[in-house]
């Protein structure tokens, strides 16, 4: 029931809104969020300034508050991740400024227990559940690579000991990165270590370099069916983009410029390719960055999109807040 829902939505596109809490210590308590209503409805506001006109309202799929879970927002993420099963290519980003909680959703803090479980690893967890019920009738394979776009460059960072898997020959996969067989959510979270550690070589600070970089998390099932030999192949995309802020042009020199100018021209990329694919342009212009074009046999066709668009509550965010918004809102 649930997987026909999904399958109904217009143009397989979904946002979801989540705003992440205030944090111990954070100073200012003032914030943007004016209401958050049942239905996708969010109004934010400048705090720091009077009248009407300050207010506006967006529409999303669903907006999770400060208080939702990890648990909860998976909820409405799990008939995604049956469908990958059934044959479709799955696309889940998290958008947002640098601060905004991308991390958290995606996998969670730092230091996580099962409980604090981001999507990715629900949904690899899910999806070695459903290849385990379906066992009699169908043998599944799952292929694992992980890719780090910096700068318009794209990076394996689990090419360490990275074995070629010669058995996912499809086009879904990132040419040229390492594919790595993975038979249970432990592998995972051990391949995503690895990933992270590897992320972090040659970068000055951690935080720094991860949030000006994008993560990508290819995820490849391959299922033969035992009585017919046919086969299926879906993929599920995991994306930790890079901070959506503004640069300030006139502060920002040299290789600060640099990342900034390559941030700017993906995520316009990315917008303008889920903008096409939810208007159904015939033209999709996948060719203008890196991200979209390591994700471009993910995206459209036969595919569906989860953008979760993240919020920090501060007041002091307003306005990059609300370009957040905007930025999801032509994609919705
Ligand atoms: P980003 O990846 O967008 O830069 P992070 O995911 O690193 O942001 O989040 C910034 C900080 O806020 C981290 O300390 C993170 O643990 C915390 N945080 C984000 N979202 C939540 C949440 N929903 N609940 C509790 N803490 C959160
Ligand atoms: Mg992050």
């Amino acid at each position: 029931r649930l997987y026909n829902e999904v399958q109904e939505l217009k143009g397989n596109i979904r946002v979801y809104c989540r705003i992440r809490p205030f944090l111990p210590g954070q100073n200012s308590r003032q914030t943007s969020i004016e209401y958050i209503g049942e239905n996708g409805e969010l109004v934010v506001a400048n705090p720091f300034k009077q009248g009407k006109d300050t207010h506006r309202l967006f529409k999303f799929n669903k907006v999770f508050g400060q208080a939702a879970t990890q648990e909860e927002v998976f909820l409405d993420t799990r008939p995604l991740i049956r469908s990958i099963l059934d044959g479709y290519n799955v696309c889940i980003f998290a958008y947002g400024q640098t601060g905004s909680g991308k991390t958290y959703t995606m996998s969670g803090p730092s230091i996580t227990s099962k409980e604090d479980w981001g999507v990715n690893y629900r949904a690899l967890n899910d999806l070695f559940q459903l290849t385990q019920i379906r066992r009699n009738a169908v043998v599944y394979e799952v292929g694992v690579q992980m890719v780090e776009i910096y700068n318009e460059q794209v990076r394996d960072i689990l090419s360490d000991g990275g074995i070629w898997n010669t058995a996912f020959p499809n086009g879904l996969a990132v040419p040229d990165a390492s594919m790595h067989s993975v038979r249970s959510t432990e592998d995972v979270l051990e391949l995503m270590n690895i990933g992270l550690m590897n992320r972090t070589v040659g970068a000055t600070a951690l935080n720094e370099r991860s949030s000006r970089s994008h993560c990508v998390l290819s995820v490849h099932v391959r299922g033969v069916d035992v009585e017919t030999d046919s086969v299926l192949r879906g993929s599920l995309n995991l994306v930790d983009l890079a901070g959506s802020e503004r640069v300030d042009r006139s502060e920002a020199t040299g290789e600060r410029l640099k990342e900034a100018q390559h941030i700017n021209k993906s995520l316009s990329a990315l917008g303008d390719v889920i903008f096409a694919l939810a208007h159904k342009n015939p033209h999709v212009p996948y060719r203008n960055s890196k991200l979209t074009q390591v994700l471009q046999s993910s995206l459209g066709g036969q595919a569906k999109t989860l953008m979760f668009v993240q919020v920090n509550p501060d007041g002091d965010s307003y306005a990059e807040t609300v370009g957040t918004l905007k930025f999801a809102e032509r994609v919705s």
